[in-house]
């Protein structure tokens, strides 16, 4: 059984994007924030024997994680050839069978889960995009840990409450901003972020 740092040290070794696309909103979870919510998740019972589901999976760390603590089986959901190339050469190692990669809009995706973990675009770029996530994945699961913009607060708590489901949980962050992304000019500016842990009622 993997220890929490063992946990963020395996994540940290995960490739991530090489050509992040703005327009999907494209950055990685940092490994430390990812093993920190992942390790949370193993303690609430979300994760060992559950089947999971990564929404916008990127390079993969969040569902990876999910396998290397012992869910029962993860759908990586992602969207874009570029990302779903770098998450194959990230979970291969692995050796695990219990995993399935779709690649697919998020919107398409129909089976049903236990858990729902998910970055998704905060709706930046992509009017709407972080509704979308949450719909989907209040429509496929009873538990699911989203990330959000800290500042879209009232809004997360609106839509949660519109579909039944309560924030037991939340845990904030500043994330380093897509240092990649050529725009930005600030090289280390962070951004407030929120991890909310959203249970049907
Ligand atoms: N979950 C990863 C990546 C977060 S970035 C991590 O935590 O590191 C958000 C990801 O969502 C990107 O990889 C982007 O390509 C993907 N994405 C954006 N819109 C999508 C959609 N409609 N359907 C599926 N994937 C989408």
């Amino acid at each position: 059984m993997l220890t929490k740092k063992q946990l963020a040290i395996q994540l940290s070794k995960l490739a991530s994007f090489e050509k992040p696309k703005i327009k999907l909103e494209q950055y990685t979870t940092d490994s430390e924030i990812a093993a920190t919510i992942l390790w949370d998740a193993l303690m609430k019972g979300d994760i060992v024997g559950k089947t999971v589901a990564d929404f916008g999976a990127g390079t993969g760390i969040l569902g990876i994680g999910a396998l290397l603590l012992g869910a029962k089986h993860v759908f990586f959901v992602e969207k874009d050839t570029d990302a779903v190339r770098i998450l194959q050469t990230n979970i291969l190692p692995l050796r695990a069978e219990n995993y399935e990669i779709r690649q697919m809009d998020v919107k398409d995706f129909q089976e049903r889960v236990d858990t729902v973990l998910q970055n998704p675009p905060f709706g930046t770029r992509q009017e709407h995009a972080d509704k979308i996530f949450l719909e989907k994945a209040f429509s496929l699961s009873n538990v699911v840990y989203s990330f959000h913009k800290t500042a879209t607060d009232v809004f997360v708590r609106a839509i949660a409450a519109d579909h039944a489901f309560t924030i037991p949980e939340y845990y904030s962050f500043s994330f380093p901003l897509r240092q990649t992304y050529a725009h930005q000019i600030k090289k280390r500016e962070l951004i407030e972020v929120t991890c909310y842990r959203l249970v049907k009622q």
